[in-house]
Parts: C-alpha cells; structure tokens; sequence
C-alpha cells in the first residue's frame, strides 16, 4: 500500500532523540527552548510557544485572546474539527464560512458578506480561525484587512503549512495576524510524534500561553502577588493545563526543522509532477493563488461530476493506494448539528466535498510510485463513470 502520508525519520533525528534519553532532562529541559528559538529563526516569529499537539496550541491561543463563554468564533467548514472544537472549549459559540471553490480556504468574499450582516445584527466574532487547507496559505492580506475593519482577533490554523510562504513571508511571521498555529503530527509536514506550537509577535500573548501551558503556574517573581517564599517558591496565578511538549519530542522536531526546506521541495516538485500527469484526467487540482507558495501538504484533486466518487475511492484503496478524503465537512458533524446547523448551510464546502479525493504526496514518495497513482487513477476513472 502506498499511504497518502508518511513521515521521515533519518538517522540524526534518532541520534537526537537517544541523546536527550541520555541526558538529564526528558522533560521541562533545554530542548524545547531550543527548538522554540528555531522555530522563531525559521519563521521570523518573536515569540514560540511548542505544546503537546496543534489542538492544544488551538485551544490556548483562544484563551489568551480572551474568548471565552457567550463569544463566537468563525472558522472554515473544510478543515479538521479542532479548528473549530477550540471555540466550543472555551464555551464559545462556533459559526463558519463558506470556503472558495477554488483554492478550498476560506472564502474572503463570503467572509464580508458575513461580517456586515453579523454587524447589523451585533454578533461580530471575537475570533476568526484561518485554515491553510493542504498548505496552501488563505488570502491572509484580505483577511487581515477585515479584522481590523470589524475588529476581530486572527488566528491562522497552519497545521498544513508549515513551510509555506504568503507573499515574501513565511507562514508563521504572524505578520497578519495575532497567532499561527502548527501541527506536528507524523502525516504533517515535520513531526514529533504528536505537537503543535503557536507563534505570535506579541510579548503578553506568548507569555500567557506559557502560563496556559503549564498550569498557570510562574517561577517569574515579577508576575507573582507578593515575595516568593524562597528558591523553592511558585505560584498558580490563573487556570491552565498540562499542554506540555516533552525535549525527546523537541529534539526531534529540532532534528526535522533542519530539513523542512528540502521536504518542502520535494513536495512541490512531486505537485508539480502530479499537475503534469493529470492534466489529460478529467480531475482538478486545487487553484493556487499568485501571491502564495504551497508547503504541499496534501494534493487534492476535484473529480468531474459524472464520476461517482465512492467507486474511485474504492477501486485505488483495492489497487493499494492509500487516498484519503480531506475533510467533511465540519458543519455536518452529528456534534455540531446538535448545535443548529445542518446539510446545505455551505454549499460550496458540501460540493467540494462530495467531488475530493487526497492522492498520496510526502516526501519519501518516488516517481514511479506516482506514476502507479496516476495509471490506477486513469483505471479507477473508466471504471467509475
Ligand atoms: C492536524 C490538524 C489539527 C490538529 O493537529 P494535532 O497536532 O493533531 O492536534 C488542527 N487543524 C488542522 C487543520 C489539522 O490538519
């Protein structure tokens, strides 16, 4: 089988990871602020904050903007249900956007659509949640522009691209906005098992997420009430968690950072290849816009309408490529269609999703198990019509 994503783990990140087993420190060490500090140098980021996964790093960001019960956050309906469950942690009401048809992120159009009627009926949100849905980053500039104009908080959802670039930046320079976010799960771009990380430029925001990150908990004597007790001494000044990543798992993404810009590479170029390939299939990748270099996460491919997508699904799995499906669509969930919302609400997000397939990309993936991707693809197409 080849599977659709597969991390790559080489002899250095294991040396990496057998010297912090080696060590002193498994936890709480010097390898998590080291790998904070590359991550800042890549990105161009002030501040990094690494946790235990990208859900974790959702969920403080929205506590330290502040979202609590009785707010709103709004996010894409095509992404993965933690972009929109960290709102719902903090008891706040959950809404989406309808995405491009396009690119399938989403739409800034709609998104302003939205906005003026929310105003005229005073339910602005305190959050909006931008997903860079298979690396590709969304209209940030835009976005940007509407969050100052109806005064909300941004936060980008760059589970998918961490590599990526908008413009001249990096995703994750935070440059349009308050947080990004990143995945380090085992089918994203580099891993460590399982983490995540938030990036910002702002000094309050970092170190409220710290705090959020480790109990509330300071050893800093200019954010305790009082004097400390002595060297021993600690205080919990707010409500936080256990969000820890430990240094056996920085280590490894210290050890993965180093080659991000060559997976990247390798992924575009393997896009680059499938794009060439298809284009005589009657399947279409997603569009990309000028101002916007993919980390190519995922390659996804829109089938024509006339083709059941059950059967060519189907037919690759039993011909041992592993294609997935990304995503269905959030709004659709039995949990959120208890919370009011139903089939038909985004119609854009509906349809791109009943057309999706994910064909396998990761770096380790070779040209001729691509050109295997391809033929069973043209095979699962003449069958399926
Ligand atoms: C993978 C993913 C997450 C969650 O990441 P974890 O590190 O597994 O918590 C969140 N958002 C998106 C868009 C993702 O793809």
């Amino acid at each position: 089988m080849i599977p659709y994503g597969r991390q790559d783990i080489t002899e250095d990140d294991i040396l990496a990871v057998i010297d912090v087993l080696r060590s002193d420190w498994l936890t709480q060490g010097p390898a998590v602020p080291a790998f904070e500090k590359a991550l800042c140098d890549y990105t161009s980021a002030s501040h990094a904050v690494v946790v235990n996964s990208a859900t974790s790093a959702l969920h403080i960001a929205c506590l330290a903007l502040g979202l609590q019960s009785g707010g709103r956050l709004w996010t894409s309906s095509i992404t993965f249900v933690a972009s929109a469950n960290c709102g719902r942690y903090c008891g706040a009401e959950v809404d989406f956007v309808d995405i491009d048809p396009g690119t399938c992120n989403m739409s800034p159009a709609a998104l302003e659509v939205k906005l003026r009627q929310a105003k005229a009926e005073g339910r602005l949100p305190d959050i909006v949640v931008a997903v860079h849905m298979a690396g590709q980053s969304c209209d940030m500039a835009k976005i940007y522009a509407l969050s100052k104009q109806y005064g909300f908080n941004l936060i980008e959802d760059a589970s998918h691209a961490v590599g990526g670039s908008y413009r001249d930046y990096k995703v994750g320079d935070c440059r349009y906005s308050d947080i990004t976010v990143f995945s380090f799960h085992p089918v994203k771009i580099v891993t460590t098992g399982e983490g995540g990380a938030a990036l910002t430029n702002d000094a309050g925001l970092a170190s409220a997420m710290a705090l959020l990150r480790s109990h509330g908990i300071t050893r800093g004597p200019e954010l305790m009430q009082g004097e400390p007790d002595g060297p021993w001494y600690y205080q919990q000044i707010g409500l936080g968690f256990n969000y820890r990543m430990t240094d056996i798992q920085a280590a490894l993404g210290s050890s993965q950072l180093s080659r991000l810009d060559t997976y990247v590479a390798r992924r575009r170029e393997l896009a680059s290849r499938y794009d060439r390939l298809l284009e005589s299939l009657p399947v279409k990748p997603l569009s990309q816009l000028n101002e916007t270099a993919s980390s190519w996460h995922l390659y996804i491919i829109r089938l024509d309408e006339k083709f059941e997508r059950k059967i060519v699904f189907e037919r690759l799995r039993d011909a041992g490529i592993g294609v997935n499906v990304h995503y269905i669509p959030v709004h659709t969930q039995p949990y959120y269609r208890a919370l009011g919302f139903d089939f038909g609400d985004y119609p854009n997000a509906e349809s791109y999703y009943s057309h999706a397939i994910t064909l396998p990309l990761f770096p380790g993936l070779n040209d001729r198990q691509q050109d295997e991707v391809v033929e069973a693809l043209g095979a699962a197409l003449v069958a399926a019509r």
